[in-house]
């Protein structure tokens, strides 16, 4: 088994979890490990968090690093990466600038702006470069990369391990975002009658779990009927909102 075995523990261990979605279970717990290490890296020379300061963070992991209790690496993290956008910035600037090839700079950015041109060209320029440091998260790009991983272990031991597929089938199935990577990505996996037999009980599981949730919204809403006032819901009726929520939302 190898190196895959490292990784095949917290694989196995996600379908043992009582969850809405092994693959987010796996996925929440390897953010919050990226949280703490992309803040420990911030505190480290500059050179080692070059990538960081670089590409930044998506909207999602700008907050919730905001969110972490320790201030200082964010600030350190933030300093180093606003540095290097207002740098990048000035250096777009700078260079349309200089390619008027004049000394003056009173007036220069109108006269610039009414050159239709250089204003294109400057415009394509700015929408380049704000277009990739929008899309760009250095965390997303980690999460990406395990999570691929551990879809190629999910299928490794689906493939070799009967118990492992015996416990998937018993798990809540997953949501809707990992079902669907699930599926795209079984193709590169399993062929011909593996794979149907793969997307058939995989979308039994799935649809089984859907039906449930189902139910129990249905259950939670005829609480507030008075004439069921004195009823007492079941624990996964009582839980239905959040399960459902999970189910179609990916996780938190
Ligand atoms: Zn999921
Ligand atoms: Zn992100």
């Amino acid at each position: 088994m190898g190196d895959e075995k490292i990784y095949m523990i917290p694989v196995n261990d996600a379908f043992s979890v009582d969850c809405e979605c092994a693959f987010c279970y796996l996925e929440n717990n390897f953010e919050k490990q990226c949280l703490e290490i992309v803040l420990g890296e911030s505190v480290m020379e500059v050179d080692s968090r070059v990538e960081t300061n670089k590409k930044g963070f998506c909207p999602r992991h700008f907050h919730m690093l905001l969110e972490q209790k320790n201030k200082l690496p964010y600030g350190l993290m933030l300093e180093t990466h606003i540095y290097e956008i207002k740098t990048n910035f000035e250096r777009i600037l700078s260079s349309h600038f200089m390619s008027l090839n004049t000394q003056k700079r009173e007036g220069f950015l109108s006269r610039f702006l009414n050159n239709k041109a250089l204003r294109e060209n400057l415009l394509n320029d700015l929408l380049a470069f704000f277009k990739t440091i929008n899309s760009q998260c250095v965390i997303c790009e980690r999460i990406n990369a395990r999570m691929k991983n551990y879809f190629d272990v999910f299928f490794f031991m689906w493939k070799t391990k009967k118990d492992f597929q015996q416990k998937v089938l018993n798990s809540k199935g997953f949501c809707l975002y990992h079902f669907y990577d699930l599926l795209k990505i079984s193709q590169n996996h399993l062929h011909s009658t593996d794979l149907d037999q793969f997307v058939e009980k995989i979308c039994k599981i799935e649809l089984d779990a859907i039906s449930q949730i189902y139910k129990n919204i249905c259950e939670f809403n005829k609480q507030f009927d008075y004439r069921n006032a004195n009823n007492i819901p079941a624990h996964e009726v009582r839980n239905s909102l959040i399960n459902a929520t999970e189910k179609l939302g990916k996780y938190k």
